[in-house]
């Protein structure tokens, strides 16, 4: 964690690509978004979430500018040449440097991507939904680079100690498998719980274990549950009413 309470990605990516993952810690957002809530879309002041986004573009290089989007769980990625207005997806991509390609999380997976030369990258927000529509295939689609050039970072997300689902979920995902090694990922991703009726879902298992599939073989990531680590992140399955954290890649040109 930096000294601002703001996470990187530990992974082996090249040097000239870059991330940062915003926490709750700093800003100025009052409670229930307190304090470092950079989404507009919550109910927190505007004034509020501008503060947090100046104080968030303080920490990265004055030459960027960020892609937000309008997240609303689908599996759609956009390839983007350039920064502008929010864009209704779920995933990113670009080839060229200096765009910061962001995506908002309580919960949900934020997952980054780069190929190995640094000159490609992506952000997916892989929630159930997403994951179920394919976000990550589609992802890896848009990307240029073959999955085995590619190094993937999960951040952080609810784990399965507390993201309790029922039964019709898992069956949702089942339906959707077209082979026996789809219905493996899916049995393994879904645990008993004590719950009648109720499956403990482990997301990251199960993006992990899509992106191995689709070809993807470096995999790192977090493994903090938003929340259990309530000092640190953000909850929407824990408080409802409550702020995002922000998750950002971008690259510089490879000189
Ligand atoms: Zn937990």
């Amino acid at each position: 964690m930096t000294e601002q309470g703001m996470v990187v990605a530990d992974w082996p990516a090249p040097a000239n690509v870059h991330t940062l993952v915003t926490t709750r810690k700093g800003g100025i957002s009052e409670a229930p978004y307190a304090s470092f809530n950079v989404a507009n879309h919550v109910g927190d002041t505007p004034l509020a979430v501008a503060g947090n986004r100046d104080l968030l573009r303080e920490e990265l290089p004055s030459r960027l500018s960020c892609q937000w989007l309008d997240q609303v769980h689908s599996a759609q990625v956009a390839v983007i040449e350039g920064a502008g207005s929010v864009i209704t997806a779920d995933g990113l991509v670009t080839r060229e440097p200096d765009i910061g390609c962001c995506v908002l999380t309580a919960d949900c997976l934020s997952v980054l991507f780069t190929n190995k030369e640094g000159t490609e990258i992506a952000v997916a927000h892989g929630g159930w939904r997403g994951l179920l529509g394919g976000i990550l295939k589609n992802t890896i689609v848009a990307l240029e680079s073959p999955s085995d050039d590619l190094v993937v970072w999960l951040g952080p997300a609810i784990g399965p100690c507390h993201y309790e689902v029922g039964n019709k979920i898992k069956q949702e995902f089942l339906i959707s498998c077209s082979s026996d090694d789809e219905r493996e990922i899916i049995n393994q991703s879904f645990l008993a719980s004590e719950e009648e009726g109720k499956l403990r879902f482990d997301l990251r298992k199960l993006a992990r274990q899509q992106l191995q599939l689709l070809g993807v073989n470096e995999i790192y990531g977090e493994e903090s549950c938003t929340y259990c680590d309530e000092s640190n992140f953000y909850s929407y399955r824990r408080d409802g009413v409550t702020g995002r954290m922000a998750s950002i890649i971008y690259f510089t040109e490879v000189s």
